[in-house]
């Protein structure tokens, strides 16, 4: 079918056939559309759809082409989580609490695509308020793995991953907190990958647990991934947690050999409970690294057992306190029918919230409370230090850690939602990078039962360009697209 021809393609495939004048960008945006309008009802990867929007800006982008002055990512169609404010659109969170929210202003990642003439086609279904690992906890309906449709993308953008895995859009840009594009990306057969603390600007991201946040790209090939990196990467003054740096081109750091780099394998990686299948690809892929011609060495990061507590402390508690501001005054959601001030204000936030964010707020409220403050909180933070000490230790001898992304394969929905112990266990081999900071990636690495396993490489604060490296000699060695093609949907 030719849509699914069109849509299937990569940025940078799109790319060359729109400077050659061979596709427009509104064909690839009614491309895109029909996609959306053939397989959303099966995978919910959309909580809006901007048609109208979209078809403007390809209009404005089919001009520019015309003009000669395009960007990498003008004119072709992308998607945002529907967390990254976008004026004029509803940003929902994927909660009742914002369910009628529009924005009066872009995040600095949506002007930046923007300004290079990207095309939204629209907004990404996730966890409420990106917490989960499965999109089921979205308020509005969960989104579908487009391998099985029975089972989970992974979360919290399960809906960026799913529309990029089902050629909804050619990109999409997600937030990780602790895993939330790595895992989905994972669990999707996409690359997904989160940089570095502060190297993307967070202004109008809205805030899950400020410390840890990062956005990131999803994509179909690793060069993708740099591509948007460089359209979103680079200090912002509105964020004062922005680095002050010069990103480089990453697309020039894509390189199918490793000679000359040490590549080290941590060991408590391999954790308890890990599936066979996601063991033995992350086994082999080790191997092909190695035939790459890196140096491979086992690692120890003994504090990694911590992260898991440590997230789970600091994340509730920033959440916590992020989200005392919904109290029905100044955004979205305001319960009607109360009695007093207080009364609205429990109203408010008893109906605006769902289950698992009453239980995130609870148990931040709990670690940030007198009395327990040291004893979890500041106990946490040490820990967090100790993880991020350990990390640069290795990296004076590494150039970059690899390891599976997450432990199992996609579940079938419902299958961990009474257990939020299960499903925080999943995020065990993401988490650590936010704890410390790093960048990480996860590419495809093959299948496991029919669906997608994740390899993940991890960095040097600041070390995208080796990264990225190591992903795109990994991705071209296997090519995991045209072994395992698209998923049948
Ligand atoms: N799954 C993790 C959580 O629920 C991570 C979420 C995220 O990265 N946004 O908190």
């Amino acid at each position: 079918m030719a849509d699914r021809q069109f849509a299937t393609l990569t940025a940078h495939e799109a790319r060359t056939l729109l400077d050659n004048r061979e596709v427009s960008s509104v064909e690839l945006t009614e491309a895109s559309l029909e996609r959306i309008d053939q397989v959303e009802d099966h995978v919910g990867a959309f909580v809006t759809v901007t048609r109208d929007l979209a078809l403007g800006q390809a209009e404005q982008a089919d001009q520019r082409i015309a003009r000669g002055d395009a960007a990498p990512l003008t004119g072709i169609p992308m998607q945002l989580k529907d967390v990254i404010c976008t004026e004029g659109v509803r940003t929902t969170c994927s909660s009742r609490m914002l369910e009628n929210f529009v924005p009066p202003y872009n995040a600095t990642v949506t002007d930046r695509l923007y300004s290079e003439g990207a095309v939204l086609v629209g907004k990404g279904n996730m966890d409420e308020f990106a917490m989960g690992s499965s999109t089921e906890n979205s308020a509005f309906f969960p989104t579908h793995n487009p391998w099985d449709l029975d089972r989970v993308p992974g979360g919290s953008s399960g809906g960026p991953a799913a529309a990029v895995a089902a050629s909804e859009c050619f990109y999409s840009l997600g937030s990780d907190t602790g895993g939330s594009i790595r895992q989905p990306g994972a669990l999707c057969g996409v690359v997904g990958m989160k940089p570095t603390y502060g190297l993307v600007s967070r202004y109008g991201l809205v805030a899950f647990a400020s410390s840890l946040d990062q956005i990131g790209p999803l994509t179909r090939d690793v060069r993708d991934c740099a591509t948007v990196l460089n359209a979103v990467a680079g200090h912002d003054p509105r964020d004062s947690t922005s680095i002050v740096y010069d990103p480089p081109d990453y697309t020039k750091s894509l390189q199918t050999d490793l000679k000359g780099l040490r590549i080290g394998v941590p060991k408590e990686y391999f954790v308890e409970g890990m599936e066979p299948g996601v063991e033995q690809a992350t086994r082999d892929a080790i191997k092909v690294i190695e035939s790459l011609g890196a140096e491979i060495g086992e690692v120890s990061l003994p504090h990694t057992p911590y992260a898991l507590a440590v997230y789970y402390i600091i994340a509730p508690s920033e959440c916590s306190a992020n989200l005392a501001r919904y109290d029905g005054v100044k955004y979205g959601f305001s319960a009607k029918e109360a009695d007093s001030m207080w009364d609205a204000l429990e109203k408010t936030r008893q109906d605006g919230f769902g289950p698992e964010v009453k239980r995130r707020i609870m148990l931040g409220t709990y670690a940030l409370s007198s009395g327990y403050y040291d004893a979890f909180y500041l106990k946490a933070q040490r820990v967090r230090t100790l993880i991020r000490r350990e990390f640069e230790e290795v990296f004076s001898e590494f150039d970059a850690l690899v390891t599976a992304t997450s432990p199992s394969i996609a579940f079938k929905l419902g299958a961990k939602t009474a257990d939020p112990m299960q499903m925080y266990l999943n995020d065990v081999l993401t988490l650590p990078a936010n704890i410390a900071g790093i960048p990480g990636i996860s590419v495809p690495a093959g299948l496991s039962d029919g669906l997608p396993v994740g390899f993940q490489v991890l960095g040097k604060p600041l070390g995208e360009e080796t990264m990225l490296r190591v992903a795109y000699a990994f991705e071209q060695a296997t090519n995991f697209r045209s072994t395992h093609g698209d998923p049948p949907l």
